[in-house]
């Protein structure tokens, strides 16, 4: 069996994180991701202005600044006949960082790539089956079209989202309901959205949000219950579930409608879901949660990458020692404690205020109410983004905790 310093599970965004931060500090990292990159994902792609010392310190700044779309200086709303927007909050030191939007094709491609040149060990594509403890080590089974295999590792850090089912102990089991939040997106070409601007889009039984991504394309991204979406497709009579959503959206949101007359679908609509925002366990026994894994936020907010990046640079930072040496026993649970309380500290009022956002995004009598108030002070939207996290940093919390 291979045996390493750390088994990352995943390697979306907080997966990435994670290893590349392990591997260029020389633990041996091996990073088991199911799906061959480069790929697409239901996602929004917007990252906020708050991770550009991240991708300082993981020295992709000047990919960001030279692949990702224009830079975000306005948070807009769209709900019924109503187009508003007002200014996106400025990180201290200026303002002069700005978040960008840049496709999970490129995102996640680029931080595997970066945490494999820095010699971490790449499982692709393989499944995390299974993950077992004996004493001090963890087991992990990989699977892939038949075959099997094991690797072990003192540490595991979780890193496989949320969204997908399978036999993890950190992977989500319930039962489907109602109220479930199921994900669509879809990228537009010639899409008339003004480059600066990202808008929520509100309507019955749902939110999504639109920004311009790298090359020009629009990403378009919706949330819509189970049950409003089952009622969208009984009303349009469209067996394809993407089309029946996005006649809903366009036949209640005079923004949709006019971003995307004339506009085209790039390659097809995505789904995934049911989404699962909330609060989750971070730590135990040498098993460390980041990303999604860690905990969700509405999407509402357009947060989830940065909270991905975030807490993988944390768990990344922490875990390494300056001298290089793998924390194992009593260290590695002292760290998985300060870990759990600064997410819970930095991360939870961000999902708090996403959950209090959807829920009144999704009620069509608040939005009546709501809508007059925005409209006469827009300044709310910029209110709201600080709220969501649009401006808080990571980097004092790190300096903070390096135990
Ligand atoms: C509609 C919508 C719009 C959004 N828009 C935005 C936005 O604009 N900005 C923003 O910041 N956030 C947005 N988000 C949230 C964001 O997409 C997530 O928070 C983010 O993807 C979480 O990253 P992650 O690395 O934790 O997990 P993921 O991105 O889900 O990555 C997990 C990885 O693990 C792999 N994996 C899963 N299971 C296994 C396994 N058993 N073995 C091996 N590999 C496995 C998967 O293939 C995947 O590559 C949006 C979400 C939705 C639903």
């Amino acid at each position: 069996m291979k045996t390493y310093d750390a088994i990352v599970i995943g390697a979306g965004p907080a997966g990435g994180t994670t290893a590349l931060c392990l591997a260029r500090a020389g633990w041996s990292v091996a990073v088991v991701e199911k799906a061959e990159f480069p790929r697409a994902k239901v996602c929004g792609e917007f990252m906020s202005a708050t991770n550009a010392p991240l991708f300082r310190d993981l020295g992709l700044a000047a990919f960001v600044a030279g692949t990702a779309g224009p830079q975000i200086r306005r948070v807009g709303l769209y709900a019924r006949e109503e187009i508003l927007s007002a200014d996106m909050p400025r990180m201290g030191g200026g303002g002069q960082f700005w978040g960008r939007a840049l496709g999970r094709d490129k995102l996640d491609t680029v931080l595997l790539e970066r945490a494999i040149a820095a010699g971490a060990t790449c499982w692709q594509p393989w499944t995390a089956a299974s993950l077992s403890r004996a004493g001090d080590t963890s087991i992990c089974t990989l699977t892939r079209k038949g075959e099997s295999t094991e690797i072990c590792a003192p540490i595991v850090i979780a890193a496989h989202g949320s969204w997908e089912r399978g036999g993890l102990p950190t992977q989500i089991r319930r039962a489907h309901r109602p109220s479930d939040l199921l994900a669509f997106k879809a990228h537009f070409t010639n899409a008339s959205l003004a480059g600066d601007l990202m808008p929520l889009i509100v309507f019955p039984g749902g939110y999504g949000g639109m920004v311009t991504s790298d090359s020009g394309r629009v990403s378009l991204t919706l949330c819509i219950r189970r049950d409003a979406l089952q009622r969208a497709r009984e009303t349009s009579g469209l067996s394809h579930a993407a089309d029946a959503v996005i006649a809903h959206v366009a036949r209640s949101c005079r923004g949709v409608r006019e971003v995307i007359a004339g506009a085209e679908v790039e390659g097809t609509w995505l789904s995934a879901g049911p989404i699962n925002p909330g609060i989750r366990p971070r730590y135990g026994e040498g098993l460390f949660r980041v990303g999604n894994c860690a905990g969700e936020a509405h999407p509402v907010v357009a947060e989830g990458l940065s909270m991905a990046m975030q807490s993988g640079w944390l768990v990344g930072s922490l875990l390494v020692a300056e001298d290089g040496r793998v924390r194992r026993g009593a260290e590695l649970d002292a760290i998985g404690a300060a870990y759990a309380s600064a997410w819970r500290q930095h991360f939870a009022p961000r999902i708090r205020a996403a959950s209090v956002f959807a829920h009144l995004s999704m009620r069509p009598a608040t939005i009546g109410l709501l809508l007059p108030l925005v409209s006469r002070f827009p300044g709310l939207l910029t209110f709201g983004a600080r709220l969501s996290g649009k401006t808080r940093e990571t980097e004092p919390v790190l300096s903070s905790l390096r135990v």
